[in-house]
């Protein structure tokens, strides 16, 4: 790709920071949350450095066509995850992201499970789904799949210097798709389909990944005799972790959390990703020794990504005035972008 914008320098906000980052331009804006100790949380720079191109160079014309900004970034931050660290570490991101899609299919409308999205008299930020995110990044996979990498990589190219400086709907980017590569080569795939209509169509690339199966097994193999040998997480990354405690059954008992979280300290992890997938599983599984270092993210932590699941988890296990005492406490603390769509979550007020 062509170098345009020059050196690019990434200043750490405080923890109050609601998004990952913000990609302006040659000075990203990132959340603390990404320092884990062992870079294991790295492809969010990457990501940001992506918006250099998807967000930055080319931008989308309303928000209607946010997707065309973060679908481009999440397909370049794992085509950067894969040339720095492998296949397999990519495709535990892609799994990941795919949870993520599902689970943004089951919360959103149809109407907000489009790419494009109608967005009209409502809020923009409204359309901050997984569905941008990860479903414009399926979308671009699956163009890639059907097309090669090296005619894809070429096309992209293209667009990118050929639309530099400029901004682009929905409409536009598909015209020059058809154009510049799906009519030339007669590749026949089903464009209207992802960009109009609900759910995941069923030519969504799948993924696979021996270092999720291994995980899977170990967690069957820990089973109901909670047997802790054969669970053995040395080589595994923040990615397996997260993939081991989102397999956990939501029936698992609290014995068998404590077990786990006595011999692996999740309850006291420093891996804002590990802990707020743990607190969620706890949450969901009624495991409340958890409960005073989750007042504690909560209260420290302002970013929305992980505030709406561990709140939303609250709210949906019947501890609604739970999620409110420590919502008092920790929302002078959260910036407005959080603190309205934590409000609305909880049907909280400012009395
Ligand atoms: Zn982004």
């Amino acid at each position: 790709m062509v170098r345009i914008f020059g050196d690019v320098d990434i200043i750490v906000l405080p923890p109050s920071f609601p998004f990952g980052g913000m990609e302006n331009p040659r000075l990203t804006f990132a959340t603390p949350t990404i320092i884990a100790g062992d870079r294991s949380l790295v492809s969010l720079v990457a990501h940001e450095l992506a918006h250099s191109w998807s967000g930055n160079l080319v931008t989308n014309s309303t928000w209607n066509d946010f997707w065309l900004n973060e679908g481009f970034t999440v397909y370049f931050e794992r085509r950067i995850m894969e040339d720095m660290y492998g296949k397999d570490y990519a495709d535990m991101l892609a799994i990941l992201g795919y949870q993520d899609l599902i689970r943004s299919i089951d919360e959103e409308s149809k109407a907000d499970q489009a790419l494009k999205l109608k967005l009209k008299r409502r809020h923009p930020d409204v359309g901050m789904t997984d569905i941008a995110y990860e479903k414009g990044c399926f979308f671009l996979k699956m163009i890639e799949e059907a097309s090669g990498r090296e005619l894809f990589d070429s096309f992209l190219k293209n667009y990118f210097l050929e639309h530099k400086f400029q901004t682009i709907n929905t409409e536009e980017f598909v015209n020059y798709l058809n154009e510049k590569l799906l009519i030339p080569n007669q590749i026949a795939v089903n464009v209207e389909e992802w960009i109009y209509e609900s759910g995941i169509p069923s030519n969504c690339p799948v993924v696979e990944s021996k270092n999720f199966t291994s995980v899977e097994e170990q967690l069957a193999a820990f089973g109901s005799e909670n047997n802790l040998d054969e669970i053995n997480p040395l080589d595994w990354s923040t990615h397996e972790w997260l993939h081991f405690i989102r397999s956990m059954p939501e029936d698992f008992s609290n014995k068998q959390l404590e077990i786990i979280d006595s011999r692996f300290q999740l309850t006291q992890s420093g891996n804002c990703e590990i802990a707020c997938a743990w607190f969620e599983k706890s949450i969901r599984c009624n495991y409340e020794a958890i409960d005073q270092n989750l007042e504690k993210f909560l209260v420290r932590v302002g970013r929305r990504k992980f505030l709406t699941p561990l709140y939303r988890a609250l709210k949906e296990s019947d501890h609604l005035n739970r999620a409110i005492e420590i919502y008092e406490k920790a929302r002078p603390n959260y910036h407005h972008v959080s603190s309205h769509t934590i409000d609305e979550l909880l049907g909280y007020s400012k009395s």
